[in-house]
């Protein structure tokens, strides 16, 4: 083998496409740990939301810079659930970070320089020993370049759109299949059109369209495909 070491598996790609139940399945699978980057930025959104820096017109990014240092971000298991859960500041944020509001301002949060920064070196910092499977959508082409398998997930509009409702409405949380539609359409825009490290494939990621494709077809995929990474890493 030339390495030993546990690797890094990158999943990428549009919102809704069910990349974190996806890359939570291959964690389980590999006895990696899954790491959820987008909740990280959804954090930060729920940190500006609560301090009053968004208001409908604008968001008060100078003083969220300025804010930065005071945001701890961590991950914790929940017992019961065999979950991870996001925490901010020591409070268990999971719930509120998912719902709609959040929804809304995250990608404008998530364009800001200095916060993509601070959350590429936390993460960096989450996957140093290797073993991670971490979603998102700049994972395979900046935070991790080197990572062992990249895969870029995509699925239809509507598909991802009744995917998401279904899973909002599960919630109790009460929205219109064209707000979700909307939402994923603005954030799909705006992630794929900002300056900083907008969403891309990397040159090397392999894409998986998984919209005509159940959990266990897609799973199958991913053994044939790591199968395939392995060998690779074979002498
Ligand atoms: O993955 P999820 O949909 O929860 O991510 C929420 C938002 O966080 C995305 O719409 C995107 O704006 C941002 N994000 C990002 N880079 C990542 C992960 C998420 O910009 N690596």
């Amino acid at each position: 083998m030339k390495s030993q070491a546990p690797f890094i598996i990158a999943v990428d790609g549009y919102s809704s496409c069910g990349k974190s139940t996806y890359a939570r399945l291959i964690a389980k699978e590999l006895n990696y740990v899954y790491i959820d980057s987008g909740a990280m930025y959804r954090a930060v959104a729920l940190y500006a939301i609560e301090k009053n820096l968004v208001s409908e017109k604008e968001i008060d990014i100078e003083t969220l810079k300025k804010s930065l240092d005071s945001i701890q971000i961590t991950f914790r298991l929940n017992q019961a659930s065999g979950l991870q859960e996001t925490w901010l500041n020591g409070v268990n944020v999971e719930e509120k970070i998912r719902g709609i509001e959040v929804s809304g301002v995250v990608s404008k949060i998530s364009k800001i320089r200095e916060v993509r920064e601070k959350m590429v070196a936390i993460q960096r910092t989450m996957g140093s020993n290797g073993g991670v499977v971490m979603d998102g959508r700049d994972i395979g082409s900046v935070v991790f370049p080197g990572a062992a398998l990249k895969i870029f997930m995509t699925a239809c509009t509507d598909v991802r759109a009744m995917r998401r409702y279904k899973e909002l409405k599960e919630k109790g949380i009460d929205i219109t299949i064209d707000e979700v539609k909307e939402n994923i359409r603005m954030r799909d825009h705006e992630d794929e059109n900002r300056k900083e490290s907008p969403l891309t494939r990397a040159h090397d990621a392999i894409i998986l369209d998984n919209s005509h494709m159940t959990v266990e077809q897609q799973m199958t995929w991913f053994r044939e495909t790591w199968k395939k990474i392995l060998k690779t890493h074979e002498d």
